[in-house]
């Protein structure tokens, strides 16, 4: 980084992250004196995490056929987690014969009422243990435990209650047609929300009647492992959800197995087209939710204060880990200036550190690899010659751990402005009237989800109509619920999941 231009200078703190020198000397208010919060840690001591997981397959949790194991690191401490299975063709042969035996001889045999029981079930488990998920989500993967606590659980519990209540409703859902389900459905998922994601995909196939072979993302699995004792625990019958652990290779075997009727992925666009290629010519139906790069549109008529909100909202929930983050600020003219230094004095006050802490607002960065990624695009933005700034709050020493940051000074064509970070950082243009932020906020190859803010409704309505992407939000940002769907346009992805929406992928007529 010796020959960047920035703002500040910049240096490196202990763990690589570009760090101002002379954080924000030109803010007039000292946060730090007065926004200091005692440590408020959530006690982690009654939660049990082995040292060893195994596949869950076929009701039971079996060791993996060639014996090998891969690591899961707590990124708030790079210290080894536990191990996992790593699944190979043999385990993930295994887990699609029992789920097709379990699909055959057991659960498209039950009647939607039946099927529904065990859904609820399902659910009404997951919020008895939510406060031991929601503090593995965040040991795990990194994210703030009020999310994980507040979000991540309780959604996941929301998605299989409004699921199970479609069970026995599916000729409703459908009038006059006779939905079929589709057999056994291979699903994978990413690392950004384990649970839900996993949620997402399991709740609608059990619903329609079809079985599961699932697997978690590489660097998160042990929500999917404790999902597993759930389904033991709830008297699930065998082989109804099965969940093979491993990295691309083990997700590349659910895929090419000739046995798997439809593939649901979630995670990234180089991986979807991937997927997409190897399903050309089979008849396995498939849904991809990929990535995004989301304009997040503030008209000068904006309430300035709950905008600011809805922006850190936008991009710094679950440490910007997320497809629909608002990670493009299109802000008009005349307010960006006022609207720029409030964002930044509201970074000021952002706390990034330990995820197990209820203060925490930024926990840790997912993994090394994903750390490293965002650290490039840092390097990437400055060259490509944006102005960055980072808030210049304390981070912990160890772990992977990333200042919220802002580019300004972008234009349109810059990689930080086109392509996916997945990180705590916004990139922020401006524009002087609705046509140009329409032009610009659909100027990326992505659809999956946008913002807009300000006070006239015919506003909302010609941006939202002009806009290409699955979801906008008006004047708010990344709120979900189970009756709505989600997808992406253009290189987002194809399908939807969640709500009336999310039932077709998993039926035939
Ligand atoms: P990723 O594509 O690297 O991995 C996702 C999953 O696919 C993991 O379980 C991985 O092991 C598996 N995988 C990797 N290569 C594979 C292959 N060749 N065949 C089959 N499976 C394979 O993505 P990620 O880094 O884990 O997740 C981040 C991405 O997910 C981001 O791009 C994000 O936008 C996207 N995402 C999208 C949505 C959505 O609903 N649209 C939701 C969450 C995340």
């Amino acid at each position: 980084m010796s020959d960047i231009k920035t703002e500040e200078t910049i240096d490196k703190t202990s763990n690589g992250s570009p760090k101002p020198t002379s954080p924000n000397s030109d803010l007039k208010l000292d946060f730090a004196s007065f926004w200091e919060y005692s440590p408020a840690p959530e006690s982690s001591d009654f939660v049990e995490i082995d040292e060893k997981y195994n596949h869950f397959i076929n009701g039971e949790f079996v060791e993996p056929v060639k014996g090998r194991y891969m690591k899961s690191i707590n990124p708030a401490t790079e210290e080894v987690l536990c191990e996992f299975a790593e699944g190979t063709s043999e385990d993930v042969d295994k887990a699609v014969k029992a789920a097709r035996k379990a699909y055959e001889k057991t659960w498209s045999k039950l009647s939607g009422n039946e099927r529904g029981k065990y859904i609820f079930r399902i659910a009404r488990m997951i919020q008895e243990r939510a406060r031991e998920l929601a503090i593995i989500e965040s040991i795990d993967g990194g994210k703030p435990i009020r999310e994980s606590r507040d979000v991540d659980v309780p959604l996941s519990a929301a998605y299989f209650f409004y699921y199970a209540g479609w069970a026995d409703k599916l000729n409703y859902a459908f009038p006059g047609r006779k939905p079929k389900s589709l057999g056994v459905c291979g699903q994978i998922i990413p690392w950004n929300f384990p649970l839900l994601m996993l949620a997402w995909k399991i709740a609608p196939a059990l619903a329609t009647g079809n079985t599961v072979v699932l697997k978690p993302a590489e660097s998160t699995p042990v929500t999917a492992l404790k999902f597993a004792e759930i389904c033991r625990d709830a008297g699930l019958p065998d082989g109804v959800v099965n969940i093979v652990t491993g990295a691309g290779q083990t997700g590349s075997e659910i895929v090419n197995h000739p046995d798997v009727n439809k593939i649901a992925f979630t995670g990234s666009t180089n991986v979807g087209k991937i997927i997409q290629k190897s399903l050309a010519g089979t008849d396995k139906k498939f849904t991809l939710e990929l990535g995004g790069k989301g304009p997040n549109i503030v008209f000068e008529d904006a309430p300035l204060d709950q905008t600011v909100e809805g922006i850190v909202n936008a991009i710094f929930f679950n440490q910007g880990h997320v497809c629909c983050a608002g990670s493009r600020l299109l802000v008009q003219e005349g307010i960006a200036e006022r609207l720029i230094q409030k964002l930044k004095d509201r970074m000021e006050t952002l706390i990034v550190g330990d995820p197990l802490d209820k203060n925490t607002d930024i926990g840790a960065i997912n993994s090394k690899a994903q750390f490293e990624r965002i650290q490039n695009y840092l390097e990437i933005g400055v060259n490509e010659g944006a102005e960055i700034h980072q808030s210049s709050c304390q981070i912990p020493e160890n772990g992977y751990f990333c200042r919220p940051t802002i580019f300004t000074n972008v234009s349109q064509s810059n990689r930080v402005v086109q392509e996916e970070i997945f990180g705590p950082v916004l990139t922020i243009q401006t524009f002087r009237t609705p046509d140009e932020a329409i032009e610009k906020a659909n100027n990326t190859p992505y659809g999956l989800a946008s913002g807009v803010w300000t006070d006239k409704g015919s506003k909302i309505f010609k941006v939202g109509q002009s806009v290409r992407s699955g979801v906008m939000w008006s004047n708010t940002y990344n709120k979900f619920d189970p009756t709505s769907p989600f997808g992406g346009y253009k290189e987002s992805g194809i399908g939807r999941e969640g709500g009336l929406h999310g039932l077709y992928p998993y039926i035939k007529f």
